[in-house]
């Protein structure tokens, strides 16, 4: 085959012309033969089996049956014309319908000749027939490529309005097919295929398009499955590797009387195993000569923060400054007062800067921080502004990840000579094999297990009808001594609705729980940083023991004596908002609830989400029910990250197939890191041309 072959422009395949290459480029950005080629089945309809008129059932779907057409005739119909052929077979009648295109219809159909017929039967006045079946006369049937699997290929409305249908795409993969004489090129080295034991590239693009078995269809599938995710593994990978060799962080050596004191004598409770594995994992990245770059996904309430700080130790063993950026004003200052009394332990200084902090503040923290006298510095976005200059940040830590972006994290790197180690704590789980394909240049740390002794939190879904039992339940825990949460939904889009819903709810909670029996804190987005802080310090402190608030204390707030969480208009919350406002309950030793309240009108996922909420709290999985429910394309991350550009891999359903691929690409980085040996020889040569293109398919022949 001429090397250039796959590039010809897609005017210049039999059948194409230039109309329907420009309805081609502009509906399914196909633009050469091998975008064509690369253009996979949506699914596949089963043609094994051909129906006898007289087996037809009303329940039938799609149908196939041999037989040949009688006569034809045009009815007329106050709503129309409609074209109306009898089909015969040595079994029964039926009709075959057309509304539109009746024309060319009439003068191509031959009559008393054996068709192959293919559509949906419909039971319409006593007998069956069937609207705009696919029709190909029986010989050209036998004749043609086209197997017992029938793919059914991506298009658009205008496609087909346009005429190109499913079939006219099958006959031009069939001459394109014809025309490749079956002479791809194999993209993945023979080792990786002997192993996997997986179809070799031709096979495996024929079976795909033109599959001859069902066992065929599936291996050629998870043979081009696995070609997709292995290539995108390995440029991850690769990327990483590269960094890590080209970007020197700022090696911590050793282990000093910072760390070494806080833990043997100020440690406020035995680590959890996973802690401990997770402290080690960034002590091994920070102690190598190159710059961590790791994500640390945790649970809330997993005990992220201890982690933070004894990772912040180490760089202060080795004469580093480190910080620790948060998301909200109140989050900083939370991080802040926690950490300030381990720090006075150690006599380490520490400071914290956010919008609100004091200008003459501000100025001893700016030079606090250049003549290194300052240790830790704790705050909010604050912290990235260029006035901020470090003496020698060594590592920086960000909490609550998905609410900062990519730009933030490299901005931290301007600070120095050299980029400080990085570590990303977040609580919003994503699934591991998603996160690969995120993350794939972070390394990843995962802390997988609760501190001992926390009790599970219950959860219930109640209708809004049931309020006042509700209520009632409240009253009990407050006058237990707890304290609760009422969180309301803010929707930018529907601000102004959402926050009268809020108002309403307060005055009817003042109403329900008079002064001065009970005290009730407010917070909500409208309000002055200023008077929120004071708010929300009455709670902190329990002078209040109602928290009425839209979702601004989503993230990390931390009021152990807080023991239940109620979430109004739950089914308007996505599911790791909920699992993120139920983590902020369950901190103490109480017994913690989260009552979901919600009208009877509920979506089919809503109902998904709140049964998932009820059945379990484990983050893991409601971030697969998660990805389940929206697919990946809302997740923080996949717009930039051409998981959503996949063509025949499925990032949530082919989770094991990226296992694999990842494991393979790892191993082969591993022995050959710059695809030197001969046997890679294919790898390389398909590696270098990922750069030049958006989807790996692009290039591939
Ligand atoms: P998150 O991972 O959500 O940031 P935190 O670090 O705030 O969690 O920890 C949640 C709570 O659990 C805190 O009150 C913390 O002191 C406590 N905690 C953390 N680790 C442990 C542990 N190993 N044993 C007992 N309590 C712990
Ligand atoms: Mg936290």
């Amino acid at each position: 085959m001429n090397p250039n072959f796959l590039q010809t422009p897609i005017e210049y395949l039999k059948g194409v012309g230039p109309n329907r290459a420009d309805l081609l480029k502009k509906e399914l950005d196909i633009h050469t033969f091998q975008d064509l080629i690369n253009l996979f089945p949506n699914r596949y309809l089963d043609r094994t089996r051909y129906y006898k008129i007289a087996d037809l059932q009303k329940s039938n779907a799609e149908v196939q049956i041999i037989g040949k057409i009688s006569h034809i005739k045009t009815v007329e119909q106050k709503r129309g014309k409609r074209l109306v052929a009898k089909f015969i077979d040595e079994t029964g009648i039926m009709e075959l319908v057309w509304f539109r295109g009746q024309k060319w219809i009439r003068e191509n159909l031959k009559i008393n000749q054996p068709y192959v017929i293919f559509g949906k039967v419909n039971w319409f006045n006593d007998h069956y027939s069937m609207p705009h079946p696919e029709m190909e006369l029986l010989e050209e049937h036998e004749k043609s490529l086209r197997s017992a699997m029938q793919p059914v290929y991506p298009s658009t409305e205008k496609l087909t309005n346009r005429g190109i249908t499913n079939r006219v795409i099958n006959k031009l993969m069939q001459q394109l097919f014809s025309e490749a004489k079956n002479t791809f090129v194999e993209s993945l080295p023979e080792r990786v295929l002997n192993n996997l034991k997986l179809l070799p590239k031709n096979e495996a693009l024929f079976n795909v398009h033109f599959p001859r078995s069902n066992t065929l269809l599936a291996k050629a599938q998870y043979r081009l499955k696995f070609e997709e995710l292995f290539y995108i593994q390995l440029q991850l990978l690769r990327k990483n590797l590269i960094h890590k060799a080209k970007i020197k962080g700022y090696p911590f050596l050793k282990v000093g009387g910072y760390f070494n004191t806080f833990f043997s004598d100020h440690l406020p409770f035995e680590l959890t195993a996973a802690q401990k594995r997770v402290i080690k994992e960034i002590r091994k990245d920070v102690g190598s000569k190159a710059q961590m770059n790791r994500l640390l996904q945790g649970d809330v309430g997993s005990g992220k923060t201890i982690v933070a700080f004894m990772s912040m130790l180490i760089g202060l063993d080795n004469g580093f400054q480190a910080c620790l950026m948060a998301p909200t004003e109140i989050l900083s200052v939370q991080h802040y007062n926690g950490l300030l009394e381990w720090c006075n332990k150690l006599n380490i200084s520490i400071s914290l800067l956010t919008g609100s902090t004091s200008t003459s503040n501000r100025k001893e923290i700016h030079e606090n921080l250049e003549n290194g006298s300052l240790h830790i510095l704790i705050g909010t976005h604050a912290l990235i502004e260029d006035k901020v200059k470090f003496k020698n940040l060594g590592i920086a830590i960000i909490d609550e990840q998905h609410r900062f972006g990519v730009a933030q994290r490299s901005k931290l790197w301007h600070k120095n000579e050299r980029p400080p180690h990085i570590l990303v704590m977040t609580a919003t789980p994503i699934p591991r094999t998603l996160a690969m394909s995120l993350y794939g240049d972070l390394d990843i740390s995962v802390i997988d297990e609760l501190p001992p002794g926390r009790k599970s939190i219950k959860t219930v879904h109640r209708f809004d009808a049931n309020r006042l039992k509700v209520f009632r339940f409240l009253k009990d825990e407050i006058s237990k001594g707890r304290q609760v949460y009422i969180v309301y939904p803010l929707i930018q889009e529907s601000e102004a609705l959402d926050y009268k819903d809020l108002m309403d709810g307060y005055e009817s909670i003042v109403r329900e729980f008079p002064m001065p029996d009970f005290q009730i804190s407010i917070v909500h987005g409208k309000m002055k940083s200023a008077d929120k802080d004071f708010e929300m310090d009455r709670f902190v402190k329990g002078e209040t023991q109602i928290m009425v608030a839209t979702t601004v204390i989503e993230v990390g707030v931390n009021v152990p004596n807080a023991s239940v969480m109620v979430i109004e208009s739950a089914e308007r919350f996505g599911l790791s908002q909920l699992h993120q406002l139920r983590g902020r309950v369950g901190r103490g030793a109480e017994q913690s609830y989260c009552i979901l309240m919600t009208s009877h009108k509920l979506t089919h996922d809503a109902r998904t989400r709140l049964e998932t909420m009820v059945r379990t709290n484990d983050g893991f999985e409601i971030a697969e029910t998660d990805l389940k429910l929206r697919g990946p394309g809302d997740i923080m991350g996949t717009q930039q990250s051409g998981v959503l550009n996949l063509r025949i891999a499925d990032i949530v359903k082919d989770g094991d197939i990226l296992k694999i691929a990842r494991s393979h690409a790892f191993q082969m980085l591993k022995e050959d890191p710059n695809l030197e040996k001969k046997e890679n020889a294919v790898v390389k040569f398909t590696y270098a041309q990922l750069a030049k293109y958006r989807n790996i398919w692009n290039y591939i022949s």
